[in-house]
């Protein structure tokens, strides 16, 4: 016999916790099914230990720059077994907090994996359960290519895996994930070397934050090789890997190989042609603006459904739906607009709003007006590493509304939060130009933009 609740939700990540955690407090009865660890990919295999990664990588880059500061300080005894040993302990930390939290939130949580029975039942560990409402917020895992000796590289949840550091290490995609670990193996020490199909990285964003990103990138040393499209791996007799490109060429002698070409939405063991709920052409689950799809009852939010796949946007998105659906708020919904984001590379990136090129397309070329800034923090100061910060205000209209705030450089991943506040209230350059800065930051540099 089945067992009832008011919401059943499939998937204890970042979106389902949250959905199901606000919906309790609603004092409404909820299960939720997870057939991994609890946190989701973001918890095990996703920010937070790759966050730790990138907060090593600054303290090799900050021990590098340390002599310039009177303390010669050896850089090269970094051991990547305690760091992945503390990485593992903390992350088991977690997993017990966030199952601390259900069960004091009155969730009942499953282990198991779960498959729809019909359109309000979902089958899990040998029970049944319907709901008034199901979620799904089984998120997504990463994306493969079709090449032969494709398995020979691994991808972002092996490199999480790895209990020793490659020498020489092969990044292959443009993406988020492929510039944060190229980043954080070269300033470990590996000798890294990205691949892209084309001649940028993080295409979707302004493009000064991708150009300057590669040029920073190559100047800290990786082998930055554009228009290399992947056509097989092989395996060397000395165990190494070979990549052969699609032009004919190859590049030999790599440990170890990522993939972080992009992620695919978890929908492939849920049963949903059963229920007739007809996914997108890229596989993701299509919902309206309430996270609702086009069956009654049915929603589903976070990196199932595509669009930024940030675990923020998955936690505001069920927050909101759990109040729209159990808190009396039938209008509360995510606004998809202005989602800051970062990307943790070195030196790491802030952006909200549009880019240049796409408030160009949206408003015309005659409402846009730029600034920007391109300056030396002054921690660089006294180092001899002189690496500079590049910042970019897109402004439109007569009013300068400010649609865009783009930075690359120290600090970018701290100080644009604040400004996405100012961005999302719809602040002109004025009101940045008002407001008195604080010295001797870098984040001054964007109130006081000429
Ligand atoms: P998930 O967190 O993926 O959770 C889905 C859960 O559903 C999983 O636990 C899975 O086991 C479970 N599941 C799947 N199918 C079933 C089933 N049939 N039955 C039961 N359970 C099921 N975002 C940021 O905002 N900042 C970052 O710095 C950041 N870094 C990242 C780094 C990496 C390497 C990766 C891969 C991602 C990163 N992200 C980051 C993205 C972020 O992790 C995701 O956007 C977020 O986890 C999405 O949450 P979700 O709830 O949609 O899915
Ligand atoms: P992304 O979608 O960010 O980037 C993947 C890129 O790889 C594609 O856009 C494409 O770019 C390129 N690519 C696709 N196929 C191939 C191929 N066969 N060979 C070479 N390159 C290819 O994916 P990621 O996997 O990096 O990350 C997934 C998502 O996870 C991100 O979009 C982000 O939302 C989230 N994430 C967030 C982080 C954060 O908040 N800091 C950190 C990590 C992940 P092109 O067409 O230009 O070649």
């Amino acid at each position: 016999m089945a067992e009832h609740y008011d919401l059943v939700v499939i998937g204890g990540g970042s979106g389902g916790v949250a959905t199901a955690r606000r919906a309790a407090a609603y004092g409404k009865r909820v299960v939720l099914i997870e057939r991994g660890r609890l946190g989701g990919t973001c918890v095990n295999v996703g920010c937070v230990p790759k966050k730790v990664m990138w907060h090593a990588a600054e303290f090799a880059e900050a021990a590098r720059h340390a002599h310039d500061y009177g303390f010669p300080v050896a850089s090269d005894r970094f051991d990547w077994t305690r760091l992945t040993e503390n990485r593992r302990t903390y992350i088991e930390r977690l997993n017990r907090i966030y199952a601390g939290n259900l069960d004091k939130a009155d969730v009942d949580v499953v282990a198991g994996e779960a498959r729809f029975v019909d359109e309000r039942t979902v089958a899990a560990a040998g029970r049944e359960f319907t709901g008034e409402h199901v979620l799904i917020a089984t998120g997504g895992k990463a994306r493969w290519p079709a090449i032969p000796g494709a398995a020979l590289g691994t991808d972002s949840d092996g490199f999480f895996a790895w209990d020793t550091q490659p020498a020489k290490v092969a990044v292959v995609g443009s993406g988020y994930i492929a510039c944060e670990l190229a980043g954080v193996l070269n300033s470990l020490g590996s000798d890294v070397s990205l691949l892209l199909r084309k001649e940028h990285v993080l295409k979707d964003f302004d493009a000064m934050l991708g150009d300057t990103l590669i040029e920073r990138m190559r100047e800290a040393g990786i082998d930055v090789r554009m228009n290399r499209q992947a056509r097989e791996l092989h395996e060397d007799t000395d165990g190494r890997i070979t990549v052969e490109f699609d032009d004919d060429t190859r590049i030999a002698g790599y440990d170890r190989l990522v993939w972080a070409i992009g992620r695919v939405p978890n929908t492939d063991t849920l049963g949903l042609a059963g229920i007739g709920l007809e996914l997108a052409a890229d596989g993701t689950i299509p919902v309206d603006e309430w996270q609702d799809t086009r069956v009654p009852g049915l929603h589903a939010l976070g990196d199932v459904t595509g669009g930024p796949e940030l675990t923020p946007v998955a936690i505001a998105a069920g927050r909101r739906m759990a109040d729209r659906l159990f808190g009396g708020m039938p209008e509360r919904r995510l606004d998809y607009h202005n989602i800051p984001t970062v990307v943790f590379s070195h030196p790491p990136i802030g952006t909200v709003g549009l880019s240049e090129a796409d408030a160009r397309t949206q408003y015309g070329d005659e409402a846009v007006t730029i600034y920007t800034s391109h300056y030396v923090a002054l921690y660089h100061g006294v180092l001899s590493d002189k690496t500079p910060s590049d910042m970019k205000l897109v402004c439109v209209g007569p009013e300068e509304k400010v649609v865009g705030a783009h930075v690359i450089g120290d600090g970018a991943d701290e100080m644009t939060q604040g400004f996405a506040v100012a961005v999302r209230m719809g602040a002109t350059k004025h009101d940045f130009d008002d407001t008195v800065a604080i010295h001797p930051t870098s984040a001054e540099e964007f109130v006081t933009m000429t």
